[in-house]
């Protein structure tokens, strides 16, 4: 298949090829998606197939505006509302009960339903010209870092898909935060742009799943299917490496061979020298680390490097969100500096 490469004006072309059940490369604010009709089945189904994603492991279905909700859940409780109303459009999904009208193909089977109205301008446009919910995991082969760029999806994608929307790169870098709605407390299922904190200023109490900061024992049951797969891993084995950054830089420097690569804040570069290397970015500015991680842990991909040494954010803010993505890149194989 001949992946078509369209601009952000191409709008009518890529709601085309949604309407017709085929897939698309969709830019958002949060990573690229790969995206497809969400009440066609079958269109849903090539989505699995092109990712190579578990059948078990459900998608999100975007839509335009919050007055979708009612076409494709039931028992939407006032705080579905109350956070559309402060975050959305913007990276945050909704667990809620689904009407019959979503297909299992969407929702593994469950009675819930993701739902997220992104921001990204040129997203919004295709979803209201095609007129559908749109089914859309991370547009990643399943187990690789997410793409934030159209260079990285088609690295995995091209010859895939039907066709790629290029709306540059991605201003948010992780994916969107997920909230369950359907439990009491509502309890957070991943962390992302939307943090827990501002979460907690709209709901009060909000649990956080265990599986956000831990790995799954043997035999435990994760609240998400996605909880248990291995996800946004390099080839080699990475360690996160916590502590003060001055600390963690130290750490690595004393405990990393030859050759092993490394994840640094930009203040610690120079401490690397010769180590195939990445930038999370300044030490402060943990959005820039957000919108760098996914990008860095895939870039090791194409070396030749046995372990991969990673720093990381204090798990505060976004932080709890690129923490997240590391920790997991890493098995939650962590180790304390200090
Ligand atoms: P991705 O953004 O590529 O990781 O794919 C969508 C994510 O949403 C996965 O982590 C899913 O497990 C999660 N998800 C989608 N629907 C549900 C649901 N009904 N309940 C819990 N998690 C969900
Ligand atoms: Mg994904």
């Amino acid at each position: 298949m001949q992946t078509l490469r369209l601009t952000a004006e191409q709008v009518e072309t890529a709601a085309e090829i949604l309407r017709r059940g085929g897939l698309l490369g969709i830019p958002t604010e949060t990573v690229y998606g790969l995206g497809a009709n969400g009440l066609d089945a079958g269109a849903v189904g090539r989505i699995f197939a092109a990712k190579g994603r578990p059948q078990d492991n459900p998608l999100i279905l975007h839509i335009p505006s919050a007055d979708w909700l009612e076409r494709y859940c039931e028992d939407i409780p006032p705080s579905a509302y109350a956070l559309a109303e402060r975050f959305w459009p913007g990276p945050l999904t909704m667990i809620l009960r689904h009407k019959p009208i979503v297909p299992d193909a969407v929702t593994a089977g469950l009675d819930t339903v993701g739902m997220r109205c992104p921001a990204h301008p040129v997203c919004r446009a295709i979803i209201a010209a095609a007129g559908v919910p749109v089914a859309a995991p991370s547009g990643n082969t399943s187990g690789r870092p997410s793409p934030t760029n159209m260079a990285d999806m088609l690295e995995d994608m091209d010859g895939k898909i039907d066709g790629i929307v290029d709306g540059g790169p991605c201003a948010v870098g992780v994916e969107s935060t997920i909230i369950d709605l359907t439990c009491v407390p509502p309890r957070l299922l991943r962390p992302g742009g939307i943090t827990l904190e501002q979460l907690r200023e709209v709901l009060g109490e909000v649990a956080v799943d265990p599986a956000v900061t831990r790995l799954m024992g043997e035999g435990e049951k994760p609240r998400a299917p996605g909880m248990k797969y291995r996800h946004y891993a390099p080839k080699a084995p990475v360690t996160v490496v916590q502590g003060a950054p001055a600390a963690a830089a130290r750490y690595i420097q004393d405990h990393m061979a030859p050759g092993d690569g490394v994840i640094c804040f930009d203040e610690y570069a120079g401490l690397f020298d010769g180590h195939p290397l990445e930038q999370l970015g300044p030490s402060t500015d943990v959005p820039e680390q957000a919108r760098r991680v996914f990008d860095a842990l895939r870039w090791f991909d194409g070396t030749d490097v046995q372990q991969i040494w990673a720093q990381c954010p204090e798990a505060a803010g976004i932080g709890l969100a690129v923490a997240n993505r590391l920790n997991k890149a890493a098995g939650f194989h962590i180790v304390q500096a200090e």
